[in-house]
């Protein structure tokens, strides 16, 4: 086995043990590889142990791995990253789900963009939830409105909710922000939308994440190493 492929099952054993401690079931956390700064061979190698769901932030550069890659038909691009308004369209186009909806106006034109044969697109709200001035994403007190007027969208499906947790924070800070995003999630319920996503925890903190109910893990450096 490579380098690579051992992270990968060593990440995969981490996540096992992660929802045996949380108390669900195996299998009930999505992993998405994080494969931004790195070539499209590694996206292969994993693929090829079995991953299908990969996530990008910069759209300049899935652009080009997401062309080079059209012969792995099944492949499931995640857009984690900021969206400008002038790469939405490929967004659009060609991504299965977008994790970092933090506007109305951004939504809107990603729906009216995406091609009327596709199925909507899964999108995620993104919330600030240390409140970070450097970060994207609603303000928490913001987020469920956001969602009520994205759900409006034709090709767009609200399924839940994304953050990143503050940079340093100690375990009992993590907790205190993936636990509000888990009461967000059950607002976003109460007001009639069926999320059910909960896309949060990365390399240095997916344990904590799944404890508080995440759904979705987005491990990056864990598997392909450290970004140069
Ligand atoms: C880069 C990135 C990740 C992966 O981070 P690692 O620490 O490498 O696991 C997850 N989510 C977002 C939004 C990212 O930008």
């Amino acid at each position: 086995m490579s380098r690579l492929q051992q992270n990968y099952q060593t990440v995969l054993n981490e996540i096992a043990r992660a929802e045996q401690n949380a108390g669900c079931e195996t299998g009930a956390v999505k992993l998405i590889a994080v494969s931004k700064t790195f070539p499209e061979a590694d996206i292969r190698e994993i693929y090829q142990a079995g991953q299908r769901d990969f996530g990008e932030n910069y759209i300049q550069e899935w652009h080009t791995k997401a062309e080079a890659l059209t012969d792995l038909p099944d492949i499931v691009w995640h857009i984690i990253g900021d969206v400008q308004s002038n790469k939405t369209k490929f967004v659009a186009e060609r991504a299965h789900w977008l994790h970092t909806v933090g506007r109305l106006k951004t939504a809107e034109r990603i729906s009216a963009q995406r091609p009327s044969e596709m199925p909507p697109l899964q999108v995620c709200i993104e919330v600030n939830i240390a409140g970070e001035a450097a970060k994207h994403g609603v303000a928490p007190e913001e987020a469920v409105a956001l969602a009520r007027e994205v759900a409006k969208l034709p090709k767009i499906k609200v399924r839940g909710l994304m953050c990143v947790a503050k940079a340093g924070s100690r375990e009992t800070e993590l907790r205190a922000q993936f636990g509000r995003m888990r009461q967000l999630l059950t607002d976003l319920n109460a007001e009639g939308i069926a999320a059910d996503v909960l896309s949060m925890g990365m390399s240095a903190d997916m344990e904590t994440a799944v404890a508080c109910g995440a759904t979705h893990v987005r491990i990056g450096s864990a598997i392909f190493g450290r970004r140069g």
